[in-house]
This record gives C-alpha cells, structure tokens and sequence, in this order.
C-alpha cells in the first residue's frame, strides 16, 4: 500500500501540473505562447500515460486487491479507483490513443469555422470519424449490454443507457406538459437597462462566493473565455467567469462555478495526493453546481438576503427595482435553441435530444447526414422552435468534436441529483427557507461536506447517493421541485 500510495501521489502531482498549464492556458497566456504550449501538452501526456501503463502499477494494483479484507475503507477505495483508471489507460492500444486525439485535435478547428460558417458539410466527414472510432473506443473498453455504457461509465461510473433512457422516459412528457402550462416567455429577460462596469462585476461575484463559504485564501477567481472551475490541489482551486456588460448571468456562473469548488475545497485532508481528492463523478459534481446555483441561487430566500447588497452594488440597474420584478427575471421560461441558455423547465429537454441522437449515431440506425434533419424535428418536437441554422443548432456544442460521447447525460443526472439531495437537506433543516433567508450558508455548507464533499471519490456515485438520500437517482424530485417552483 504504500509503495501504491507513493505511485499514486506522484501521478496525483502531475495531473495537477497539468492542470496548471491548462488553467494558465485559459485565463493567462499570450497570443503566440499557444504552439509551444502545445508541446508541452504533448510531453506531459506522454509522460503520465507512459506512468499509468506501467506494469509495475498493475502489479502493485493486483497483490493489494488480494489483500483486500484486511484494507481499511480508504485504501479499498483508492485500489478500486486505480484500478479502474489502470484499466481505462491499458484497454485502449496506445496506436488508438494516438489516432483518436489526432482525430479530435483535427475536428476542433474544423468544427469551430463550420459554426461559424453555417457548414455542417465541411465537418460531417470529420464527425463519421469520429463515431466510429468512438463505437471502436466503447469495444475496446468493453460492456455488458450496448455500447454506449462503456462511453457513459467514463464520466458516470455504473451509469447505462438502460437507466438514462429511464430516466428520460420520466420527464419527457411532464416537462413538455409543465412548460406547455408555464408558457413560453413566462417572465421577463434578462437585458438590464445601464450596462454594468466589469470591474464592479467583478467585486460583486468574489462577494458572492465568499458568502456561500469559497475560500480565498485556498482558491481564486479570474476572467476567462467560458466560465470553468479546476483542482490544482486540495489547497488551490481556480474558478473562472466572464462578464458581459449587459447581462446577469456572471452571478450564476460565479454560483455554479462556486459551487463545483465548494465540493472540492470541502474534500477530506486524509485524502489529498490521491485519486480519490476529487468529486466523484461528473453527474455528481454537476448536482452540486446546480444546487447552488439553481436551487439555492435562483430561489426567494436567497435573493431576501442578498438583493440589498444586489442594489448597492449596482444603483443604475436595480434601484428601482422590486424584489418580485427580480425574481421574475432570474426565473424566465423561454424555451429556445440554445442548450447553455436554456432555463431549468426545458434544458434537461436539450439534454433528451442529445442523448437519443448520439445513441442513435452509435447504434448506426442514424447516419450523420441525416443528423441536422433529426436535430430540427426534435427541437420542433420537444421545444416547439424552429432551427434557423445548423450554427444555432446541430453545431452549437463543443462535446461531439472532442470525442465526448455520453458526456450530455451527466448534466441531466446533476440536475435530478441536485434536487433529490437538496430534499434529503431540507429533512434535516426543516427551516431551509430561514437558513438562507438569514445567509446562513456554512450550515448548508456543513451538511453537504458530511454526506458528499468530504468523502471525494470513496464511494462510486450511486453508492454515494444512496448513503445520502436512502434511495436510486429518482426523477420525481426534480420534477416536483420544478412543479412547486413554476406552477
Ligand atoms: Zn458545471
């Protein structure tokens, strides 16, 4: 265990380097730095693949799971994990690693001027590519029922398409109902009259995360093109957002964003240098972004405690406006094309329309020139809108260019998750409404750090919710969380 402990940390440390670079490739680096950037990218993968495969791992790996019973609940759980990320980098022949990321690095620049152009023909050859060798990727890691399990279990462990499809199944025709009864442009939008000045945003957002518990003196906070939050080390969290002068959305994205680095800041110390210092799993992490973003962040007793120091801040923009006149902007129905804008009724329903498609590519009933077609029938479908073009609509998201297929369910599982945690919360605090009302974020902070944040990845995810809500991902309690919120 402790020679696997050494190993661990080692590779722990350099996936932190790793980290750093990308951050600083986000948020700081010049114009011409990228090329040389670049390489280093490429040394570093190399480096850490080559630590991963090593037999020497698998070894170590294999003598502590014989040892298995006299293991205490952590060192289980850090063998699991490495075994599980052992296998993931040994399945796959390094000559298929190589072509994959040549395959994406040569997608991504196709697929951004395609956007731009309005030319889903320039990157369909590129995308056919892509799903194949992604159907290749899912036999290579192999899977018990359809392929599209091995794509899932990579950033949902356990997941597959059997439950998402279940789950699916259970909102569809609820959220087309709820929206259908909220109607479309229910609220107002969330144009401000004044343009804000980006450096009061700026002041605005640090409060914010201060006040739901973000610790400065263990992370930052700085500008980049897409909002994003990493892990440099227990000790060093980076969140990130950006600011448009004309819109709001800063305080949701420094909630979300908050949010993600909450979980991770709140982590065990017992953990720190191993696999297991990290949230769990992607849907999971969304739940708890989510969760301070949506749940907590968009409801009337958080803005009771936070629209006075709102107006202060900003006297141009919400002087004069009531607290009511707020909440209805923050909360608008708009049903649309674009998934990152999407309010909470209809965004799972992006999410829906995804998953068919790309389960659809995979199983080969979808070609992809017919994709655009299928992309706008559904969105006619399922949303009631019509596509202008494959920009707003097929080409919208990055996931598909980067090879990240079963990526889109994990925001989906967030979402529930997020609502049937917060359900176990307010069991516990039955005066949920007063504890935010009052700001008393560190009790909610608290709670969640005992049953989620502490543990990392100890607990494969399902597991994990089980412990901390009694039961499976059940839909019911989005759905009735939306249901009291919107009707
Ligand atoms: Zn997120």
């Amino acid at each position: 265990m402790e020679n696997l402990r050494t190993l661990a940390a080692e590779l722990c440390d350099l996936h932190h380097v790793m980290a750093l670079m990308q951050w600083d490739q986000e948020v700081m680096l010049p114009v011409r730095g990228s090329a040389e950037r670049a390489q280093q990218f490429a040394t570093m993968s190399g480096i850490i693949h080559r630590k991963e495969v090593d037999p020497a791992l698998g070894e170590l790996i294999s003598k502590a799971e014989f040892r298995g019973d006299s293991l205490s609940v952590i060192d289980l759980a850090l063998v699991r994990k490495m075994r599980r990320n052992f296998d993931q980098s040994t399945k796959l022949p390094e000559e298929f690693v190589v072509e994959f990321s040549t395959l994406t690095s040569q997608a991504l620049p196709v697929w951004v001027a395609a956007r731009k152009n309005n030319d889903f023909a320039s990157f369909a050859p590129l995308l056919t590519k892509m799903v194949a060798m992604s159907r290749q990727q899912a036999d290579y890691l192999g899977y018990e029922e359809e392929p599209y399990d091995a794509l899932l279990d990579l950033y949902e462990e356990g997941l597959t398409a059997a439950r998402v499809r279940e789950c699916f199944d259970a909102l569809r025709e609820p959220l087309r109902k709820m929206i259908a009864q909220v109607g479309s442009g229910h609220g107002g939008d969330d144009g401000v009259g004044e343009p804000f000045i980006v450096e009061e945003q700026i002041r605005f957002a640090d409060q914010l995360l201060a006040k739901i518990g973000f610790d400065f003196e263990r992370g930052r906070q700085d500008r980049s093109a897409h909002p994003f939050s990493t892990g440099l080390g227990g000790c060093d969290q980076r969140v990130t957002n950006r600011y448009n002068p004309q819109s709001i959305e800063f305080i949701f994205s420094a909630l979300h964003e908050g949010g993600h680095a909450l979980y991770e800041q709140n982590v065990g110390v017992d953990l720190a240098r191993t696999p297991l210092a990290s949230g769990v799993s992607l849907g999971i992490h969304e739940s708890q972004s989510r969760l301070w973003e949506n749940i907590i962040g968009r409801s009337a007793p958080f803005w009771q405690h936070c629209f006075s120091s709102l107006r202060e801040s900003f006297p141009a923009q919400f002087g004069n406006l009531a607290l009511g006149d707020f909440m209805k902007i923050i909360n608008g129905v708009h049903p649309g094309l674009i998934r990152v804008e999407a309010d909470e009724l209809s965004y799972n329903l992006h999410v829906l329309i995804r998953f068919e498609l790309e389960t659809a590519l995979l199983d080969g009933s979808l070609q992809v020139a017919d994709l655009p077609a299928a992309w706008n029938e559904r969105y006619r479908d399922y949303l009631g809108v019509t596509v202008p073009s494959d920009s707003d609509g097929v080409l919208q998201d990055i996931h598909w260019a980067h090879g990240s297929f079963g990526y889109f369910p994990t925001y989906t599982i967030g979402n529930l998750a997020s609502a049937q945690i917060w359900h176990a919360y307010c069991l516990f605090d039955l005066d949920h409404e007063a504890t935010i009302a009052h700001g008393d974020f560190g009790k909610i902070r608290q709670w969640l750090s005992q049953q989620i944040y502490q543990h990392g990845s100890v607990y494969p995810p399902h597991e994990l919710l089980l412990r901390v809500t009694g039961e499976e991902l059940n839909p019911d309690y989005f759905l009735r969380y939306l249901e009291k919120k919107f009707l």
